[in-house]
This record gives structure tokens, C-alpha cells and sequence, in this order.
């Protein structure tokens, strides 16, 4: 497969686009990332909580990780918690999608920010680009879409399916935190069908929020109320929000010349919304397709697909969960081998650790109910 000097436009340019950029100019390709806003990583959606494993990915630019958690604590509809061991970092996530891009144009990418694709025909392979006042006709052999969960590409390769996103809201905010642990809330009042988070950035700061199907706004102010009281506002440094994709085992994110990567493929984890790393992996799936003509569709699903399909199913069965049962799930985890395993899984791999879960813990089977 010839991979030299191949123009390669990439639209968007968030952290999947920039990433990808860059690991197609690895291989040989001429990229040119269009991003739609002026500034990279702005505004900023998202939490930037990643399971350790991404350092093994990435060589992490000095500055960027903000946090390290080792202690997750898992707060049940009767207020009954779990106190769990986990490895996850916190990451400046505005920084990561810089870093991504510098590392692009580093590279040999060019990146044009304040460029949107206002449409795409696949017939004719073109795509619109607007530009301040001035639209510009771009045609392509190959066309990448990493932009995101309200991606414009997604529906020409998946006319049949329905996007059904989940709505997040969170907020930056001052207080007194525990910098090692972060908290989780699971229930069906403010936080049905997802769940609720407070994640230290550091000892005086964390972000916090939930992400909903329905009124995002009205339920995220209720946990915060709960969480941090009636004048919660007074203490918010800023306020951060955006949609989360659901995952879609079926689609295809390749068709006709166009890939998508990233949210824009729905490469997100149904159970927690990190899109991170199955973006990146996805990502890397695509230029291992580039490279060797291999289908990208068999490529990303052997990366990544059956961990978010296991993720999906997961999810799936939490969404059935009665309040009840979130307090019976979190008596469980109290206990010393469901916890021991938790604290020695990777959230990467959730069949495995399910496996092992219901053999550490046979009561599990209890809620085989909401699975079939
Ligand atoms: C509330 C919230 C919290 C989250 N927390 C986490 C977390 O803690 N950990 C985690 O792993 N994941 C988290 N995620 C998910 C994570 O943010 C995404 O999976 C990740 O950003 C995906 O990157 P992306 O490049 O695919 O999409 P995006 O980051 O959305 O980037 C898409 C880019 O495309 C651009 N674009 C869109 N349309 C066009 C167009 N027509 N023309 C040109 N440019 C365009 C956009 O401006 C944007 O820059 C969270 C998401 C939300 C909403």
C-alpha cells in the first residue's frame, strides 16, 4: 500500500484529531487538520480523569498531569459508601489537546483552527470548508471525521442509526479535597442512567458534575446543592459541559473514503464516558489501516470494539438497576475479595474483570436479573 505524500484532511481537531494527525505524518501522510474553533482544546467538555494505563501510551508532556488517585469512593442511593483502591490520573485536558496537536505539527501537519466543514458529499468526494466569510471546496480521496460527538460525517456513514447522547454538566470548584480519592454517586434521582463524580485536580480544587439523558442542568444543580450546599455558585471557578456519545456496536466508520475516529466514531466507554483511550486506540487503528490497507472497521473493533462492547453491556444492565440494588452493590463492594479485585483491574478490560467478579463474589450473580 503506497503511503507517501497522500494529502490527508482530518476534521477536527480535538484530541482524537490531533493524535491521529500525528500518527498518520509518522507514516508518510501529508495531514491538514481543520478545526472549527479558534483556540485548541477551548472550550474545554471534558473531566480529564484517565486509568494509569494512558502513561504507557504516551510519553506525557511536563506539566500536564495535574493528579494521581489511588482511592475511588463509590456513594450509594442511601448514602452508604465504598471505599475502593484505583489507578487513575488527572490531566490538564485543554494542555493534552495542544500537546496532541504540537506533536502533529511537529510532525509535518498543517493545522488550520477556525476552519469548519460546513458540509460533505460523498459522491463527489468534497467537502465544504468555511473560513471567516469565505467557503472553500476541498476534495479528497480520503477524509477523516474526529469531530466529535455531534459529528456531521457520522450520519452519512450511519444513515439508520439515531444518536441518543448523554448530556454532561460539570463545574470547577474550590473547596477542601482528599487529592488521592475521588467520588462517585449512583443513583436513580439526580443521576439516572449515569452517574454523578467529584474529581480533585489538586488539594483546593476539584471538577464536578453528572451526566443525564434529561435536564442536565436541573439535576446537576440539585447534586451540587446536595454535595456542596445551597451557594455551591459562589464557590465555581468556571463551568465546563458537552455531550458524551453512546457507543454503537454496528456502525460503520468506514465508508466510501470517509473514517471516523474518536466520539465522532462513538469510541467512548458506555459504563464511565472516557473516551480517551479507546479514541486513541481507534486512532492507531487507522493508521495501521492506512499503513497496510487493512479494513479499518476490522482494525478498531479488534482493538477496541469488545472492551466498549462489554462496556455497552454493562451499562446496559446498570441502567435496569434499582435504587435498591446500587445499595446492595455497594454492600458487596465492601467486602474484602470484590474489593481487592477492583482495586487490581484495569477498567480497560471489563469483561475480564466482570468474569472474575462473579467468581470472587457468587452473589453477584444476584443481578443476572438485569442481564438477560
Ligand atoms: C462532561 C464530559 C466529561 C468527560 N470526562 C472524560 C474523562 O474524564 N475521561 C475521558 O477519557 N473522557 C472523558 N470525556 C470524553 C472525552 O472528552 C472525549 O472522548 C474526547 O474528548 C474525544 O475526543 P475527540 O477528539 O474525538 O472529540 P472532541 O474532543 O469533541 O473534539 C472534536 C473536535 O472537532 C471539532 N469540530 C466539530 N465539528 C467540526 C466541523 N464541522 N469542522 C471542524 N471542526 C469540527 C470540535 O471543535 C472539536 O475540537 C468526557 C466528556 C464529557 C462531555
Amino acid at each position: 500500500m503506497e503511503t507517501r505524500n497522500e494529502d490527508i484532511p482530518i476534521i477536527g481537531s480535538g484530541t482524537i484529531g490531533g493524535y491521529t494527525g500525528y500518527l498518520l505524518e509518522k507514516e508518510g501522510f501529508n495531514v491538514t487538520l481543520y478545526e472549527d474553533h479558534e483556540k485548541i482544546g477551548e472550550p474545554c467538555h471534558c473531566t480529564g480523569i484517565i486509568t494509569k494505563s494512558f502513561l504507557d501510551m504516551v510519553h506525557l508532556k511536563k506539566g500536564l498531569l495535574l493528579n494521581t488517585l489511588s482511592r475511588v469512593k463509590v456513594f450509594g442511593p442511601d448514602g452508604n459508601s465504598a471505599e475502593l483502591k484505583t489507578e487513575d490520573i488527572v490531566v490538564d485536558r485543554i494542555g493534552l489537546d495542544e500537546f496532541f496537536n504540537e506533536l502533529a505539527v511537529k510532525e509535518g501537519a498543517v493545522l488550520k483552527t477556525g476552519h469548519k466543514m460546513v458540509s460533505c458529499d460523498p459522491l463527489h468526494k468534497t467537502a465544504t470548508i468555511q473560513h471567516k466569510d469565505t467557503a472553500r471546496l476541498l476534495s479528497y480521496s480520503r477524509l477523516i471525521g474526529a469531530d466529535g460527538p455531534n459529528s456531521r460525517l457520522f450520519p452519512l456513514l450511519n444513515p439508520s442509526i439515531r444518536r441518543k447522547p448523554w448530556i454532561g454538566a460539570q463545574a470547577v470548584i474550590r473547596g477542601k479535597f482528599d487529592k488521592g480519592m475521588y467520588e462517585t454517586y449512583l443513583n436513580n434521582d439526580y443521576c439516572k442512567g449515569f452517574f454523578a463524580w467529584v474529581v480533585p485536580e489538586s488539594e483546593e480544587s476539584a471538577i464536578a458534575g453528572l451526566a443525564v439523558s434529561e435536564r442536565p442542568s436541573f439535576q446537576f444543580e440539585r447534586f451540587m446543592k446536595k454535595r456542596f450546599g445551597e451557594k455551591f455558585k459562589d464557590k465555581v471557578m468556571s463551568y465546563r459541559g458537552g455531550l458524551i456519545p453512546m457507543h454503537y456496536p454496528k456502525a460503520r466508520c468506514e465508508k466510501d473514503g470517509m473514517f471516523l475516529v474518536g466520539d465522532a466514531g462513538g469510541h467512548v466507554k458506555a459504563t464511565t464516558g472516557g473516551g480517551i483511550i479507546p479514541g486513541m486506540k481507534a486512532a492507531q487503528a487507522l493508521a495501521e489501516s492506512f499503513k497496510t490497507g487493512k479494513r479499518y472497521d476490522t482494525l478498531w473493533r479488534k482493538a477496541t470494539g469488545r472492551n466498549l462492547w462489554a462496556h455497552l453491556k454493562i451499562r446496559e444492565t446498570l441502567d435496569k438497576f434499582s435504587d435498591h440494588d446500587y445499595n446492595y452493590l455497594i454492600e458487596l463492594m465492601n467486602k474484602k475479595r470484590p474489593a481487592n479485585l477492583i482495586a487490581h483491574s484495569d477498567r480497560e478490560y471489563p469483561g475480564a474483570f466482570a468474569l472474575k467478579m462473579l467468581l470472587a463474589e457468587p452473589r453477584m450473580l444476584s443481578f443476572l436479573k438485569h442481564v438477560f
